[in-house]
């Protein structure tokens, strides 16, 4: 789960690691009120969106004084941003942070996030803050230091200065910045963080370490032991065919393809995605329906794909285990009367009752093309949507 920058730094705040001051706006006034009580000679304007890359785009502005707040309020609000990270649809803006103008010095990158390779937390840092990352680690990877650390003893205060030190953080500053840098750790590890960065983490004119930019995300399996964190969710800004999908516990991600893809399971999903990518077609989605899925959930499932105006057309591939193919082909036909199905559709089931399944699908009259295996059901569904 995502949440904002502004809910970022309250959490940040609340774990001692500095932040500018600044409040939230959901209109122009409120932003205008927000600045006001700040009192501060320089505010800063910022859109609140789920993704980053927003100073480049315009979501970002300096404002000298309240009616400049008022009229970047004005200019922002209400916008659709595309930056790096939106996808060319970009997001609309809804809220905004104003927060103090801060007198930067210098800018830094901090994060930290789960390595895979390790099975271990690691803490990032670069003196190439501000700008994209992923650039600095494609180009001038040594540019990037690592701190990798022990689980069983957590971030030692050694490792956040040798880290601070790399990075070149005025030694004036160390202490500053090895706080910030337990803060953040104690956030991740408490919250249970996937990813915790700080671009740009700032040194300021009076001689301060402060966080400019929050991105905190959180492992959603974790939510359940997390129950305060629900109240930043922002519906605005995750995908209605996902929100839907949560509600009847299927798992779905929406891609930019225009092939539906109903798998159960999700390492079949998987592979179903990368076996239509082979034959040259894109997944418009991930969707696992889950080991025991009921026609019910199959129908739902068809309609949340359906939902999706770029589906061209339909990838059934069901492993049937727990479940028997003969249900999941009943589910499927149940399902496609339901919603009335024109999209072609493609059916490959494997498993236990597989004959019965297919012959059910056979006498079923509908248009369905049906697969003899993942591969040959894969070259059906690219060719019939082409
Ligand atoms: P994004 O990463 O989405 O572009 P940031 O929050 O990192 O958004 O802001 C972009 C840039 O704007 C920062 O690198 C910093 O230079 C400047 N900036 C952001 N917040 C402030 C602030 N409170 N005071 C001064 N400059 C700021
Ligand atoms: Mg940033």
């Amino acid at each position: 789960m995502n949440i904002h920058e502004y809910q970022g730094k309250e959490l940040l705040r609340q774990y001692g690691v500095a932040v500018p001051n600044g409040k939230v706006a959901f209109s122009v006034d409120e932003a205008v009120e927000s600045a006001k009580a700040l009192g501060t000679d320089v505010n800063v304007v910022k859109a609140q969106i789920h993704a980053g890359g927003r100073g480049k785009a315009g979501g970002v502005k300096v404002a000298k004084n309240l009616d400049n707040v008022r009229t970047y309020a004005d200019e922002i609000l209400g916008k659709t941003l595309v930056t790096h990270q939106t996808g060319s649809e970009g997001k609309e803006v809804k809220r905004l942070l104003i927060e103090e103008g801060c007198d930067i010095q210098s800018e830094f990158y901090i994060g930290l996030v789960l390595d895979r390779a390790t099975s271990r937390i690691v803490l990032m840092g670069s003196e190439e803050g501000g700008t994209e990352i992923e650039e600095v680690a494609e180009e001038t990877p040594e540019k990037i230091f690592k701190e990798f650390i022990d689980p069983a003893v957590g971030l030692q205060g050694y490792q956040a200065r040798r880290l601070a030190f790399n990075i070149n953080i005025p030694s004036d500053l160390l202490g500053q910045a090895v706080k910030f840098m337990s803060g953040l750790y104690q956030v991740f590890v408490e919250k249970d963080c996937s990813v915790a960065e700080i671009n740009p983490l700032v040194t300021t004119g009076d001689g301060k370490v402060m966080a400019l930019d929050a991105k905190l995300n959180f492992d959603s399996n974790a939510l359940y032991r997390q129950k305060d964190l629900l109240e930043f969710r922002d519906l605005d800004e995750e995908d209605p065919k996902e929100i839907e999908a949560s509600k009847h516990d299927l798992s779905y991600i929406a891609l930019d393809g225009n092939i539906g893809c109903m798998v159960n399971g999700a390492g079949l999903a998987m592979s179903t995605m990368d076996i239509i990518k082979h034959y040259n077609g894109d997944p418009a989605n991930f969707l696992d329906v889950g080991g025991g899925a009921s026609a019910e959930k199959v129908t739902e499932a068809f309609k949340i794909i359906l939902d999706d105006e770029h589906v061209k057309g339909i990838y059934v591939n069901i492993f049937g285990g727990i479940m028997k193919c003969d249900v999941i082909a009943e589910g499927v036909i149940a399902a496609t009367k339901e919603v009335g199905l024109e999209l072609p559709l493609v059916v490959r089931l494997e498993g236990t009752n597989v004959e019965q399944g297919k012959k059910i699908l056979e006498e079923s009259g509908l248009n369905i093309t049906a697969a003899d295996s993942m591969a040959d059901g894969a070259q059906k569904i690219v060719e019939l949507v082409k």
